[in-house]
């Protein structure tokens, strides 16, 4: 058979910082220091800083393959490392500072990192762990030399001066395409967090699906408000494709709160902005009380736990702004499916559109889903059978770094992601539950997620939990634990009536408690394990 004669150019990560060099020298990189201020630069001058980085770990003594960790906001310096460490052939580790520090300090250990860029909020944090960390030689704080702070850590070296030193000219390595470019571990609820290792090549093809139009759709005319961390799967992969298309970037530092993210997305014209609900929600609310619209703002991306209806009516009616809800995990580089109508929905009532509009989505081109059964047999797409949510492709990982007897990819080379799901007949999948946050009610399931979103419908109800409860006949039932909007006074039966209208009656919770506040993880998502372990012992009205 005859072999195509097209040219061969590895697919890593520099060749997307030299293009969007070349090609978009002029556009911004904006970022909300950690110290409160403003920067702004280009592409441009990020390149250059990338290749004095790049140096500069020559200088250090990190070679090829050696894992660099960080742990830093999002940020200009952030994303420099980004280029530098991959680009240069090392393995870029982003590890997720908000996690406790016995785990922080087994996810470097494990990683074997040789040298920790940190950002001065997680010098602290560090300075704790430093005497257990095994592998580490230097850390280098990100911040100029005016903003060093005290620290009672002996191999600290100040990032600007590292920088100084360096020339700006540097030839990024052609590496081979699968080569190692990053690590990154899952926040996972249950033993130790887990590692993932991606290639260039997985990483630049899934920065091509994230600027196709299917999916995120990110280009040249669009400001993006990059909320999720940098530190949380690459922020959803987006340091990588929106230097691919050009868009000019906006970081917010750690300054997230909803009044903050509002000021950002109108001051710097944002078309487009992702992040988690949580963070949504806390916009919302920043907006109610201030009146302020977001006039430059025309879609979001939703994802890493369900988002309500509730939150997509609120952007469309009050702000005219489009949701994209999507889904990804670690192991899926993050991304796995997006939700877009097709033209054929156009004919449906509001309804209709918006039972579609819930769901998370089809797969993008690169990705397949399926959905099993216990005994791993293919479930029919029918919108009503649900399973375990199965996916390929590729960026999907092959099994965990360095984990032994590792089962989380079938032999037939289907990774298992603990999410149960349906897909209806136009191939929509929907999350359900979580394996494990499933509700087992006398052999059938009641879908927690579900109720959550009815719950946090209502117009009082600021935030809700739905976790399964021991009980005597059915073996679990369903409690809600929720939080009230500030001033609301909604009691149980009224909450109770409000998701009995939307629900068999089977599925109606036995009872609801209100709470201050509701635990969540180092993502963001709500820690059902902790609830679960407040709430083991409660005795339900019906028990
Ligand atoms: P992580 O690896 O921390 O990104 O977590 C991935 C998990 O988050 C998935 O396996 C899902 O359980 C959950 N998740 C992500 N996106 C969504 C979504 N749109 N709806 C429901 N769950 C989601």
């Amino acid at each position: 058979m005859a072999m195509g004669m097209m040219q061969d150019h590895p697919l890593i990560v520099s060749s997307i910082l030299e293009f969007a060099e070349r090609w978009f020298p002029s556009v911004e990189i904006v970022s909300r220091t950690v110290e409160g201020d403003m920067h702004r630069y280009t592409y441009k001058d990020a390149a250059r800083r990338a290749r004095q980085l790049a140096n500069a770990l020559e200088t250090l003594g990190v070679s090829a393959g050696d894992r660099v960790g960080t742990l830093a906001w999002n940020g200009y310096r952030h994303l420099e490392c980004y280029y530098a460490i991959a680009g240069s052939g090392a393995v870029l580790h982003t590890v997720n500072p908000r996690l406790f520090p016995e785990q922080i300090s087994y996810i470097i250990n494990h990683g074997e990192d040789r040298v920790l860029f940190v950002d001065t909020t997680f010098l602290p944090v560090v300075a704790s762990i430093r005497h257990e960390l095994t592998t580490v030689e230097r850390i280098v704080v990100m911040c100029d030399r005016n903003n060093m702070p005290d620290t009672e850590l002996e191999d600290v070296i100040c990032y600007e001066d590292l920088l100084d030193s360096e020339s700006s000219e540097f030839e990024w390595p052609q590496l081979d395409e699968y080569t190692a470019s990053a690590l990154c571990y899952t926040s996972g609820t249950t033993g130790n967090p887990k590692g993932v290792l991606y290639s260039h090549r997985s990483m630049v093809l899934h920065a091509y699906a994230e600027v196709s139009p299917n999916s995120i759709g990110m280009c040249a005319s669009d400001s993006v408000l990059i909320v999720v961390p940098q530190f949380h799967v690459f922020a959803w992969g987006t340091t990588f494709a929106a230097l691919m298309a050009g868009s000019k970037v906006v970081y917010p530092g750690p300054h997230m709160d909803g009044a903050s993210i509002a000021k950002l997305l109108n001051d710097e014209a944002c078309t487009l902005s992702l992040a988690v609900p949580t963070i949504w929600m806390m916009l919302m609310s920043a907006l109610k009380a201030s009146g302020e619209k977001l006039p430059h703002l025309n879609r979001v991306v939703i994802g890493g736990s369900a988002c309500p209806e509730a939150m997509i009516r609120s952007f469309e009616d009050l702000y005219d702004v489009q949701v994209l809800h999507a889904w990804g995990m670690t192991e899926t580089g993050p991304l796995g499916s997006m939700c877009h109508l097709e033209p054929k929905h156009a004919s449906l009532d509001a309804e209709g559109k918006m039972a579609i509009r819930c769901k998370q989505g089809k797969p993008v081109y690169g990705i397949d889903l399926r959905i099993v059964d216990d005994a791993g047999q293919p479930l029919p797409h029918d919108g009503v059978a649900f399973g375990q949510l199965q996916v390929r492709g590729h960026w999907v990982t092959s099994g965990y770094y360095r984990v032994d007897a590792d089962a989380s990819v079938s032999s037939d080379g289907w990774f298992d992601t603990g999410d149960v799901a349906t897909i209806d007949a136009d191939g929509y999948m929907q999350i359900t539950d979580r394996t494990k946050d499933v509700i087992k009610s006398g052999g059938e399931w009641i879908s927690s997620i579900d109720l959550e979103n009815i719950a946090v419908g209502h117009a009082d109800i600021a935030e809700a939990a739905v976790i399964a409860v021991p009980h005597p006949k059915w073996d679990e039932r369903p409690l809600v634990v929720a939080v009230r909007k500030p001033g609301a006074t909604i009691e149980r039966e009224a909450l109770l009536t409000h998701i009995a209208a939307s629900v068999a009656r089977w599925q109606v919770p036995d009872d609801v408690v209100f709470v201050d506040e509701l635990p969540h993880g180092a993502t963001g998502k709500l820690n059902k394990l902790a609830l679960r372990a407040q709430f083991g012992d409660y005795t339900l009205p019906t028990a």
